[in-house]
């Protein structure tokens, strides 16, 4: 059994030589993010192991990372959870947080917006691995890309059963067509 990850890391303990931590995001993980903030593509609790690299440049940090394993997804045609796998890489330039004093809202650059931040002594990697997760989400996730989704009129699964709504709609149409040649 693994414990929930350690994902606060000391920046004053960070050497020289980097540190490597290998996470495991199980099911309790997932389970605290959707209590928090549920993502909405979300259709239930995922697996991912997360590979990360962490080194000191200065007081920035370079923040190195693997992400790979299955998340559960909800289709975008037909609402059902499926399986997703995901494998994303990423780098991001840790920044401290810039002191309050003298600084405004209204006076950050495009530049300030680019960079991430860690607060203090402690580089929580939660909201990073959190973000990174969502980046490499599809837009429009789907079970397979043959999927048949919904029947808008009767809310019927299309991939598991037909209905009768496209049956009783066409002779309607061609009863039109057949107006129109008169
Ligand atoms: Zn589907
Ligand atoms: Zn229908």
């Amino acid at each position: 059994m693994f414990e929930t990850p350690a994902l606060q890391i000391s920046v004053v303990n960070l050497s020289e030589a980097g540190l490597d931590l290998t996470l495991e995001l199980a099911a309790d993980w997932f389970l605290r993010w959707q209590q928090d903030d549920p993502p909405p593509l979300f259709a239930g609790p995922g697996s991912l192991l997360a590979e990360v690299h962490l080194t000191k440049h200065g007081r920035d940090i370079l923040l190195r990372g693997h992400l790979k394993g299955i998340l559960t997804l909800a289709c975008s045609r037909c609402l059902e959870p499926f399986s997703w796998p995901l494998t994303a890489d990423f780098d991001l330039l840790l920044a401290p947080t810039p002191r309050p004093l003298n600084r405004t809202q209204e006076e950050l650059t495009p530049q300030d917006l680019d960079l991430d931040f860690y607060n203090g002594d402690v580089v929580n990697l939660e909201p990073f691995l959190r973000e990174q997760i969502l980046l490499a989400l599809p837009l429009k996730p789907l079970c397979a890309d043959s999927c048949r989704g919904l029947c808008p009129h009767c809310g019927a699964n299309l991939n598991l059963q037909t209905c009768t709504c496209r049956q009783s709609k066409a002779p309607a149409t061609f009863a039109a067509l057949a107006k129109l040649k008169h």
